[in-house]
């Protein structure tokens, strides 16, 4: 059975600020090889990897990952036999859409308030928002308290306490959320690539014309620039993927001052193992030597570099490109 509850979190807390395809998984890798770091992945995706029995980039199954493995068998999760999933899985949400709950009117009204809420970081107006036990809200508010019991079992896991959780998920949404709730001293890092390498990687796996991808990384980096914005300076930091790939030492010993850990050689070394959720054993091998994707400059044509530069240029060049 699964217990709701809330708690104190004892650990550091880092979050990764980021856009798919910006070097997160680099980045997560580097991080995660300095011992006093752990890289979760995109840990807002527990819920789901419960239900999906997914694998763990070790190469295990979450239920058979030393570590994960030891996380559930103490959250006192049983193996959803076949069949059973759905159920575990609705038992143990972290993470709620927002589109399977527009149907009705009073559910927009809800994601309204509770958006609203987040943004304001009103705690009250969340509440407020979260009272209907159908609605989208009261679900994330228990994602949220999820969120909180697997942390403070992770924590357990740790032999040094001091050890610092960076959390990949990127999303928006859970880093306004982690920052009106303020369970912990949360530190986020802002990891930006040239907006036309993000686009040209999209426009690789999507179905989305030129236009319209350009137009959702606007709208993305918007987003999360209104987000970040409220975040002390001191509690952020901003890098750049180019600048991780070209300059790798100096980049990473700004980020451990940042995060008040020494530098690691080691770190370079990206030896593992990574228990990060929702990437795969595959993704973790290729990003394993540091290499610079530029391949953008080769496959845009010229009236798409005059598109990119009308519809989002000013932007990219507030990112430093
Ligand atoms: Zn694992």
């Amino acid at each position: 059975m699964w217990v709701f509850y809330t708690t104190e979190v004892n650990n550091k807390y880092v979050y990764l600020s980021s856009l798919p395809r910006s070097g997160s998984t680099l980045l997560s890798m580097l991080l995660g090889s300095h011992d006093n770091l752990f890289a979760a992945g995109e840990f807002i995706l527990f819920g789901q990897a419960l239900r999906a029995s997914s694998s763990c980039t070790c190469g295990s199954t979450i239920y058979e990952c030393d570590f994960w493995g030891t996380v559930i068998h103490k959250l006192n999760a049983k193996v959803p036999t076949r069949g059973q999933e759905q159920e575990a899985g609705r038992n143990f949400e972290t993470l709620v859409y927002p589109f399977d709950f527009r149907k009705s009117l009073l559910q927009r009204s809800l994601i309204k308030l509770y958006s609203y809420s987040l943004i304001h970081r009103n705690r009250l107006l969340s509440e407020v928002a979260a009272i209907p036990e159908k609605g989208y809200p009261f679900r994330m508010k228990m994602a949220f308290q999820n969120t909180l019991a697997v942390l403070d079992q992770i924590s357990c896991c740790f032999s040094d306490p001091e050890t610092i959780f960076l959390d990949s998920s990127k999303t928006v949404t859970r880093l306004n959320q982690l920052y009106m709730q303020n369970p912990f001293q949360l530190k986020v890092i802002q990891l930006v690539r040239d907006g036309r390498g993000t686009v040209n990687s999209w426009l690789k796996s999507g179905s989305s014309s030129f236009t319209e991808t350009v137009n959702s990384w606007r709208f993305h980096i918007k987003s999360h620039r209104r987000s970040l914005k409220k975040i002390k300076p001191e509690n952020k930091i901003r890098v750049r993927y180019e600048d991780l790939c070209t300059n790798p030492v100096s980049e990473l010993t700004r980020l451990c001052d940042f995060l008040q850990v020494s530098y690691q050689e080691t770190m370079l070394r990206m030896e593992g193992p990574f228990h990060m959720l929702g990437g795969n054993p595959g993704t973790m091998e290729n990003n394993r030597v540091i290499q610079l994707d530029n391949e953008w400059e080769r496959m845009f044509t010229q009236d798409q570099l005059t598109l990119f530069d009308k519809l989002a240029g000013p932007l990219n060049k507030e990112l430093g490109y």
